[in-house]
């Protein structure tokens, strides 16, 4: 059947595929480590999962303001204030089904045909496919493994052009773990208020960040990068809340106000019961966040020792996120073969970063016990000693 163009080469994302292969390996009784997980591998803490309960038997289970609750943005707004310096208004806030919903929803109002959306690579690999629905076009920024994988000004000017629309900005970064720092930001914020566009700067990864970088929020260094800044956040991979489905956006009022529109006609409000939990997560005690956080260091600095003594491939530490980029370039396979080569073979789940626009690498994710770490490295280390 003729499909619309805007999704005809749209594919099944490759790390979900990959991950489900792996689960239905493990369902049919085989042995499998999976280093594929774009999840924390916790449980979401009990206080949260107490306040869904709570909801359900008080009926709290209608809907709600499309937008989210007057409460749970409240609580953003707080959040925004005091965890990143910037100040947005409830009003500014728009809640949606995870913060893949609330990206989805920026492109939509944002990006339309002829607009370019400038992306450095390694990316999500979710964002040129929410940029080609929007029917704007992608334009990927390369960066180097020594620079951390982060973009330069002038690897980031050169692909500056007047039909530049937005930049996307996602530090912590998935898959490379890659920390902006001040300074960075700043040229970043430079560049968009002289060459008037906007940053989508998702954050989703703000709390789980490592040593002592810090993670500062690109719309708290001036009122003009504020103006062009719609920042993204959620709570799923800070409180381990993946499965219920909240994030948030804010920005500039007339933005915020038809991502509301839109969102009012496609979805209206995420649910009711996750708000609440989302609202316990964001109000209660947050040494949950501190706890998940130093066990994923623990892993970081585990895996990263480990993958540094295997002679044909090679890592940056990574700052932040739970993801781990491993240079597999000596092998000369790339990623996608190296990976089903390392399922099959090795038993060894991984995602290939070839749709993260990065075929010389495999993406780890840290995200699972250490024990499995210690395994898949063992795996890894047998599986690279008979092959090459
Ligand atoms: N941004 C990035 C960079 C991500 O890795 C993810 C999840 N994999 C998201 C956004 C979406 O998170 P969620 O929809 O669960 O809030």
């Amino acid at each position: 059947m003729k499909l619309a163009n805007r999704v005809s080469d749209i594919a099944e994302s490759v790390t979900l595929e990959i991950t489900s292969r792996a689960k239905k390996m493990a369902r049919e009784g085989i042995d499998v480590v999976s280093f594929a997980a774009g999840e924390p591998d916790f449980d979401t803490p009990v206080h949260i999962k107490q306040a869904a309960i709570k909801a359900i038997n008080e009926g709290f289970t209608k809907y709600t303001p499309s937008s989210g609750t007057q409460e749970l943005r409240d609580a953003i707004s707080s959040k925004f204030k005091k965890d990143n310096s910037i100040n947005y208004a409830p009003s500014q806030i728009v809640v949606s089904n995870g913060a893949k919903h609330s990206l989805y929803n920026i492109f939509q109002a944002i990006c339309q045909k002829g607009d370019e959306v400038i992306i450095p690579a390694p990316y999500w690999l979710s964002y040129p496919a929410m940029v080609k629905i929007a029917e704007a076009k992608a334009v990927f920024v390369e960066t180097k493994q020594e620079n951390k994988f982060k973009s330069t000004e002038k690897e980031l000017s050169s692909k500056i052009t007047k039909k530049t629309r937005c930049l996307v900005l996602n530090s912590p970064s998935n898959p490379t773990g890659s920390v902006y720092s001040l300074d960075e930001l700043e040229m970043i914020a430079r560049l968009a208020v002289k060459h008037d566009f906007f940053v989508i700067s998702d954050e989703i990864y703000e709390k789980l960040i490592y040593g002592d970088v810090k993670h500062v929020s690109i719309a708290s260094l001036n009122k003009d990068i504020y103006d062009r800044t719609i920042t993204v956040n959620g709570v799923s991979k800070s409180y381990a809340m993946t499965g219920w489905r909240i994030g948030y956006a804010a920005g500039p009022s007339d933005i915020m106000k038809a991502i509301a529109n839109v969102q009012s006609h496609a979805t209206s409000n995420p649910s009711s019961i996750s708000q609440k939990a989302a609202l316990a997560a964001l109000s209660g005690d947050q040494e949950c966040i501190e706890r998940m956080r130093r066990e994923f260091e623990n892993r970081r600095d585990m895996m990263v020792s480990r993958l540094n003594t295997m002679r044909k491939i090679s890592c940056v530490k990574p700052d932040g996120a739970f993801y781990v980029m491993c240079n597999i370039s000596k092998m000369g396979l790339g990623s996608v073969k190296m990976a089903n080569r390392l399922l099959e073979e090795a038993k060894i789940a991984v995602i290939p970063c070839e749709p993260f626009g990065a075929d010389d690498f495999i993406r780890l994710s840290f995200a699972t016990g250490v024990e499995s770490i210690k395994k898949g490295m063992d795996r890894l280390n047998d599986w690279l000693g008979e092959n090459g």
